[in-house]
């Protein structure tokens, strides 16, 4: 169920997808098998969802499930499909009672209406945009780089990805959260942007699509490794990195590796999975 499930937590994060670029339906895994989608979850009841993976499914039904509500937040990081494909399936968009606001940073190839309007168009996919009985509500990111959502302070600084994407730092009732998926670190320094945007947030979301040494073949594809996630947290004195955005290849085996090398550098290391994330 999509609520509170602690009263000493003055905010929940709950991860419905965790993988990158593809859903598993192949094999079970302990991490899950969605694309990203996560979930903060205010003490009001608000809820902001940072990204419309296939992850989005699960949580749509949950929402569905308590009724229709117009504190329903949708921040998207970019329209990469692995990001977005889930929206088409999310069960609130499509309750008249309902209202939904949609909301992210500055795009360059048109809005996000646009971008989620597209994907569900002939000969794509058979249900329209327009069929989506809820009352759909549309942003542009306002000029002050800090903008309140509901009861959330956020801010955003670039990815380095392809096309271009946006990470966001999320406020709420003393908890930050730092979502930062699909970006490539540089070669010869931290990304002083995301360093900023993470400095002393709780929580680091943080691409670690390929291991270190797979990385070598897949300069440019906009995705980073666990090892520059270590050196972000470091240098931005994060409290716990959690590793994102698993490569659908990568088996629990070397996920669970992955999470131990990592540990031994930065001991509040956890290697996300689809469920509720210990603020510990
Ligand atoms: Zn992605
Ligand atoms: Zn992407």
């Amino acid at each position: 169920m999509i609520r509170h499930q602690e009263k000493e937590s003055p905010v929940e994060i709950h991860i419905f997808g965790a993988r990158g670029s593809l859903p598993l339906g192949s094999r079970p895994s302990v991490y899950g098998g969605n694309t990203p989608c996560v979930a903060c979850i205010a003490r009001s009841g608000a809820v902001l969802v940072l990204d419309a993976g296939t992850g989005i499914f699960k949580l749509g039904r949950e929402l569905a499930d308590a009724g229709p509500r117009d504190d329903l937040f949708l921040l998207l990081s970019h329209v990469h499909w692995d990001h977005i494909q889930g929206f088409p399936f999310f069960a609130p968009a499509y309750d008249p009672r309902g209202r939904l606001h949609i909301m992210g940073g500055p795009t360059a190839g048109g809005t996000w209406e646009q971008a989620l309007c597209g994907q569900m168009q002939h000969p794509y996919f058979p249900v329209p945009l327009s069929a989506l009985h809820a009352t759909l509500e549309f942003y542009a990111w306002p000029t002050p780089t800090r903008w309140p959502i509901g009861p959330f302070l956020v801010s955003r600084a670039p990815t380095n990805h392809p096309g271009g994407g946006f990470a966001y730092r999320v406020d709420c009732e003393g908890i930050s959260v730092v979502y930062a998926t699909d970006t490539e670190h540089f070669a010869s320094c931290t990304d002083a942007n995301l360093a900023t945007l993470a400095a002393g947030a709780d929580l680091l979301f943080y691409d670690s699509t390929y291991f270190p040494e797979e990385y070598d073949s897949h300069v440019g594809h906009g995705h980073s490794t666990w090892r520059q996630g270590v050196d972000l947290a470091r240098i931005a004195g994060v409290r716990r990195l959690v590793l994102f955005h698993h490569e659908p290849s990568h088996e629990d085996e070397s996920l669970a590796d992955m999470g131990n090398q990592a540990a031994r550098e930065f001991p509040n290391v956890w290697v996300a999975r689809e469920q509720i994330v210990d603020l510990a």
